[in-house]
Parts: C-alpha cells; sequence; structure tokens
C-alpha cells in the first residue's frame, strides 16, 4: 500500500473511533420536499431550498434555456471571456434587492468568502470572528494572513473586550458575523456590531447564507455576503456594496481572478428564482412563519428565522433522533461536532416554504411521543 494512503487510513480510523466519519449518501430530490434514499421516499427538513426554487419549473425552463443558447460551461474566468452578459442582469437585481449600489458574483458562497476576506485585510489588520461564523469565513481569514481572534457567539461585552485589547496594534480591523446563524438560526445583533465598529474604527462583514428575506431594514453592513445556492435555488455566491468596494473586488478577489465563471444555467436560474421571489410577497414569509408554528408545537424558543435547532446534546441521542423519524417518513440530519461545539449535538430542521401543515405537526408529534422533546 502507497504511504499517503496508509497514513490516511490511520487518520480515517481514528475520525471513525472518535465518531465523526462522514460518509456520501446517494440522495434524489423529487420536488422542493421529498426526496428518495435508499429506496425509501422521505419528507426532507434538512435541505437550504427554503421555497423549492431548485424545483421550480419555472427555473428548470430558464436553466435549460440558457443552456440550450449559451452552452454548457463558461470557459473561462470572468475577466477573460467568462462575463457573460446574464451576469449584469442578476448583479442589478442582487444589488437592489440589498439596497447597495452594486453586486458582484462568485463562483460560490464559500469562493465569495474566500476571495473577498483577503481582498480586504491582510498583514497587520485584525479579524473578530463570531465564534458560530460559518468554516468558510474562518478559512478565508486565515488565508488573509490578518491576526483571527474568536469573540463568544453574538456576545457583545467579549467583542468590546477584544477590540479593547487588540485594536490599536493593528491596522484595518474587519468583523465577521453571519445575518441568520446557520446551525442555530438566532440572528447576530447587527446595529450593535455596527456601533462597535463605528465606535473602533472597524468594517462589517455579515454572512447572510441563511437569509430568506432581504436585509433586515436599516441595519446594512458595509459588506454583505449571500449565496445563489440556498433559498435562490441555484448555484453560486455574492457580495453586494458599495460600488467602490465591488470595483475594487473584481479585480482583487483572487477567486474571481482565477476561477472560472458559472454555467450560464448557474446564472439564469438564479435570475429566474429572484423573479419569482420578488414577485410573491406571500410566499417570502412561510419558511419564517412555518419554522415558528414548529417551535410553537414544541415549546421551544420562537423561531428566528427558518432554521430551528433541537439540540439533544449526546450525538447518539441526535442520531437516534435522526433515525426515528426517518423511519416514520422525515429525513432530518443530526448535527454533530465538530461542526457544531462538544455536547451540542442537534437535529437541525430547515422549513421550507413549501411544507403543509399536517407535515409539520407529524415532525413535532414524533418529536413529543418519542421523548426528544418534553412537552411544553
Ligand atoms: C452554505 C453556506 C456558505 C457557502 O455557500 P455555498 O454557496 O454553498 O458555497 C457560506 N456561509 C454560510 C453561513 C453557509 O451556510
Amino acid at each position: 500500500m502507497p504511504a499517503l494512503d496508509a497514513i490516511l487510513n490511520e487518520k480515517i480510523a481514528l475520525l471513525t473511533a472518535k465518531g465523526r466519519k462522514r460518509s456520501l449518501i446517494a440522495t434524489q430530490r423529487e420536488d422542493g420536499v421529498f426526496i428518495t434514499r435508499g429506496g425509501k421516499r422521505l419528507v426532507s427538513m434538512s435541505c437550504n431550498d427554503y421555497f423549492g426554487l431548485s424545483q421550480h419549473p419555472e427555473v428548470i425552463e430558464a436553466a435549460c434555456a440558457a443552456t440550450k443558447k449559451y452552452g454548457a460551461g463558461a470557459g473561462a474566468s470572468r475577466l477573460v471571456s467568462g462575463n457573460h452578459l446574464l451576469y449584469e442582469k442578476l448583479e442589478a437585481m442582487l444589488a437592489a434587492e440589498k439596497g447597495t449600489e452594486a453586486a458582484i458574483v462568485f463562483g460560490s458562497g464559500y469562493l465569495a468568502n474566500l476571495g473577498t476576506i483577503p481582498a480586504l485585510v491582510g498583514k497587520n489588520d485584525l479579524i473578530l470572528a463570531d465564534k458560530f461564523a460559518h468554516a468558510c469565513m474562518l478559512d478565508a481569514a486565515q488565508l488573509s494572513g490578518a491576526t483571527v481572534l474568536r469573540f463568544a457567539h453574538n456576545n457583545m461585552s467579549h467583542l468590546r473586550l477584544l477590540l479593547e485589547a487588540n485594536r490599536s496594534e493593528h491596522q484595518h480591523c474587519l468583523i465577521l458575523t453571519e445575518t441568520v446563524f446557520s446551525m442555530d438560526g438566532d440572528r447576530a445583533p447587527l446595529a450593535e456590531i455596527q456601533a462597535l465598529a463605528a465606535e473602533f474604527d472597524g468594517w462589517v462583514m455579515t454572512d447572510g447564507a441563511h437569509c430568506v428575506t432581504p436585509a433586515q431594514a436599516g441595519v446594512h453592513s458595509h459588506t454583505q455576503m449571500g449565496t445563489l445556492s440556498k433559498s435562490l435555488g441555484s448555484y453560486g455566491g455574492y457580495v453586494c456594496g458599495s460600488r467602490t468596494l465591488i470595483d475594487y473586488l473584481q479585480t482583487a478577489a483572487r477567486s474571481v481572478i482565477y476561477s472560472t465563471a458559472l454555467p450560464p444555467a448557474s446564472i439564469a436560474a438564479a435570475i429566474a428564482g429572484m423573479e419569482i421571489l420578488q414577485r410573491d410577497e406571500n410566499l417570502r414569509t412561510k419558511p419564517l412563519a412555518n419554522a415558528q408554528y414548529f417551535t410553537q408545537l414544541l415549546g421551544i424558543k420562537l423561531a428566528e428565522s427558518a432554521i430551528v435547532p433541537v439540540i439533544l446534546e449526546e450525538n447518539e441521542k441526535a442520531l437516534k433522533a435522526s433515525a426515528m423519524l426517518e423511519e416514520a417518513g422525515f429525513y432530518v440530519a443530526a448535527i454533530r461536532p465538530p461542526t457544531v461545539p462538544e455536547n451540542t449535538a442537534r437535529l437541525r430542521f430547515a422549513f421550507s416554504a413549501l411544507y403543509t401543515k399536517a407535515q409539520i405537526e407529524k415532525a413535532a408529534e414524533l418529536l413529543l411521543t418519542q421523548g426528544f422533546v418534553c412537552a411544553p
């Protein structure tokens, strides 16, 4: 056996022993709600396609039409020959939606963070990131070469403490947080973060990958990152901000320069998804309403977003709950460390606009009657 594989096998064995080995399971999505896995049809409550737009006939049609007209791939990076005319339309729509001057689309949300953060700060600078900020923000922070410190989740006194102790030794300061936290569903106190940034001469960048509705009115960070891959049902990422920021990122974000542009189908699908959301105000409110209905049924803290964690602490218990739900026709992923902190293993529900009341009630009832959540 080659030496590298032998070493990797040891690493895999170690991960397996810790219950941290992950595996890919073939899954077919049937529509915005149902998936098929291992021959079983399940209501998926673990998908970030909050409006089922990836399965929407209009979105599919737009992707097919763009492929037929323009081909399957982009052929080059945006700066070389891949800057399809559809980008202009999508970027104008994104900027309008977020109320910013401009927007830039990247190959994915991950690439948006990876390109943007090191373009804004570097050596001699300070990054303060929320403890629960997404892995790709942290990867990007490391890549930037700045000093990276983490503040306790949503803890403003800790953020202040870190600013007081470290800000003056650094040139620039960037605060990183998520608008809606992907594993907890809670929201960052953006107004307070902005105030601290102003007080300490720092900048704020927010990751809004799980915002299903426009950013909260009146509280806009300077640099708003988001994804086309979740509520818009397509693939790709973006940053919205000032004209100057976007002009700069077009030249300075390495993930734009050195990576091939999105396939035309992805851009067209995102445009179609945005058009559907823009004309249907009612649809926009449903993921949160469904999540709140579920939390009321369970008697747990009212949902702040479409994401609801049911925290079961031990890995085993989370896996058991997930298996129990699967037996009853629901797919809800058990999320374990290192994705979440030790002893906070959980079921992570992501509520689609498309679930029926009966589906939500059934999922809640199963958790209550099977003893995973105490009755309210
Ligand atoms: C999913 C996610 C990303 C990455 O976006 P992709 O488009 O899937 O690459 C970034 N940040 C957060 C908070 C996410 O949940």
